[in-house]
């Protein structure tokens, strides 16, 4: 039986990168993965890189180059008429993205003496790991002084709605689409919802977002919410709130969803219907009620600040335990479980995660919303520059939205950076960062930042909460 250091169960962005950052700091470690997610061969990187993020952003990315085309080619002096797009190409190249960075992860795995172990992870009682086959049937066991439980999270399901990847389909099937729906039904205006209905709304299809809450994206700051709720719906998005899909009956090619909101029952046809209603933790063939694993009412392993499970040796990090299921989040548990068990301290603040919803204008947050700090009772000061004061905004044509910098009201810490607008994704990391160090308000606002560029617009929202804010 082949003894490690650590087993990692999982290669998602938590298991493969604490895998890594283990082999680096000089334990002998594997890596067990079961994913088949192209070709009908096995690989690396987990929700993330095969059916989450990366092949979302090519197809957010391709989808924003067509659309933009049309609507500015001309303004910019480029005479871009008849433009079209060859879905088949968009998708080749998406599948070249994904598999140009798995097979770097194997690569990564390689230089770093990582044993990949294909197959599934089961753990057994006295540290050990059964490998096993799609039949259950083990290939091979091995023992680890350290387990880390990185298995991530599959799509949540909901009855009325069931799952064909044909008619019905969750973000995996939505990814892969091989024509443009004329008519996109969507449930959930979610992260999922927004950004995979905006890449088919964007490339032609009729989209209707279908979402239970009466309020739209309630973890963002109410202002930010309000500008997306009006910049999507301008673009096309029709974003029907307080809804509930109650039935839906798929006849040849189409999908009659049924559904309530203030107007009672009704019902529409559609070609395609996401189903984008949040994931849940996956647990399944893990084996953790037979090692009396916790795991809580939600199917999410129990885990202390630190990663640690109720078994001694044994981490989970990342989607499959609690806190915001974000690629980075997962990351940085699964670097700072590697160095604890190398005998360091790491420390990550959960409270200073960034958030990015990829739409465009893009949307990114960190840190503390006004209404959570009104309702805490927290004297604030808050600055705010909108897009249309930028100078590189108006060069780029890119004048929606505005960037809204909340700081403590005595002390002028900032609390809470949020951002809609053009590269939102990229700014916030000057505010996560800034928010790391503890930063005032007054740091950034005495900070140079370069001109012209989409970033003074935090060095004038951080002169706007002390009022002096230039450009306005
Ligand atoms: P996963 O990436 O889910 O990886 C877990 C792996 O474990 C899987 O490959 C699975 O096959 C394997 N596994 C499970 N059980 C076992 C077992 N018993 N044995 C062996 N292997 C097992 N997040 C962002 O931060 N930014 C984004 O832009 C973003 N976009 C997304 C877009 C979509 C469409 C989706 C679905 C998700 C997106 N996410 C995004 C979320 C992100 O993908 C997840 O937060 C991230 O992948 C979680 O990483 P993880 O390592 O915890 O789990
Ligand atoms: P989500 O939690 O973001 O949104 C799900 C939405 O569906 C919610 O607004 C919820 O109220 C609604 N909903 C739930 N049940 C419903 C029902 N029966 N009818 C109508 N609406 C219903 O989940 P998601 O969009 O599926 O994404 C899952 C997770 O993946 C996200 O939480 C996020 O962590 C991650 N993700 C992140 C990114 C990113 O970072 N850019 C992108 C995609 C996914």
């Amino acid at each position: 039986m082949d003894n490690y250091d650590v087993v990692v169960i999982g290669a998602g962005p938590g298991g493969y990168v604490a895998a890594i950052r283990c082999a680096q700091l000089g334990l002998k470690t594997a890596c067990v993965e079961r994913g088949v997610y192209a070709e009908g061969k096995p690989t690396l990187g987990g929700t993330c890189l095969n059916v989450g993020c990366i092949p979302s952003k090519a197809l957010l990315d391709s989808s924003h180059h067509f659309e933009h085309l049309q609507l500015h080619a001309k303004e910019h002096g480029i005479d871009a008429d008849g433009v079209s797009m060859n879905v088949g190409r968009m998708q080749k190249r998406k599948d070249k993205i994904v598999k140009t960075l798995t097979m770097g992860i194997a690569g990564l795995f390689k230089k770093n003496a990582v044993t990949w172990l294909e197959g599934s992870g089961k753990l057994q009682p006295n540290h050990k790991v059964d490998v096993c086959d799609r039949d259950g049937n083990t290939l091979s066991t091995v023992v680890a002084k350290n387990i880390i439980i990185a298995t991530g999270s599959i799509p949540a399901a909901i009855p009325p709605a069931p799952v064909d990847q044909e008619n019905i389909v969750d973000s995996t099937g939505a990814l892969a689409f091989d024509s443009v729906p004329e008519t996109l039904g969507v449930i959930g205006a979610g992260v999922i919802g927004l950004e995979l209905g905006s890449v088919w709304r964007r490339l032609g299809a009729k989209v209707t977002i279908f979402e239970a809450l009466p309020e739209f994206l309630p973890s963002a700051d109410k202002a930010v919410a309000k500008e997306a709720k009006k910049l999507l719906g301008r673009q096309g998005l029709d974003l029907r709130l307080g809804t509930m899909v109650t039935a839906t009956d798929t006849a040849g090619d189409k999908v009659k969803v049924t559904y309530t909101g203030d107007d009672g029952e009704q019902t529409l046809e559609f070609d395609k219907l996401i189903v984008a209603v949040g994931r849940v933790p996956s647990t399944a063939g893990l084996g953790a009620a037979e090692v009396d694993l916790a795991l809580d009412d939600r199917g999410f392993i129990i885990v202390d600040d630190e990663c640690r499970s109720n078994l001694d040796g044994i981490y989970a990090v990342g989607d499959v335990v609690r806190g915001p299921m974000l690629a980075h989040k997962a990351s940085e548990e699964g670097i700072a479980v590697a160095e604890r068990i190398a005998g360091q301290s790491p420390h990550i603040d959960l409270g200073l995660v960034p958030w990015v919803i990829y739409t465009w204008p893009e949307i990114a947050w960190v840190g503390k919303t006004e209404q959570e700090l009104s309702g805490a009772g927290r004297p604030t000061a808050i600055g705010t520059f909108p897009f249309i004061a930028s100078g590189r905004g108006r060069a780029m044509g890119e004048l929606d939205g505005f960037i809204k910098i909340i700081a403590d009201a005595k002390d002028d810490t900032v609390l809470g950076v949020h951002i809609i607008g053009p590269g939102a994704s990229e700014l916030i990391a000057e505010a996560v960062l800034a928010m790391e160090f503890g930063a005032s308000a007054e740091d950034i606002a005495r900070t140079v930042h370069a001109h012209p560029t989409l970033s003074e617009g935090l060095h004038e929202a951080a002169l706007g909460v002390d009022s002096r804010t230039i450009h306005i």
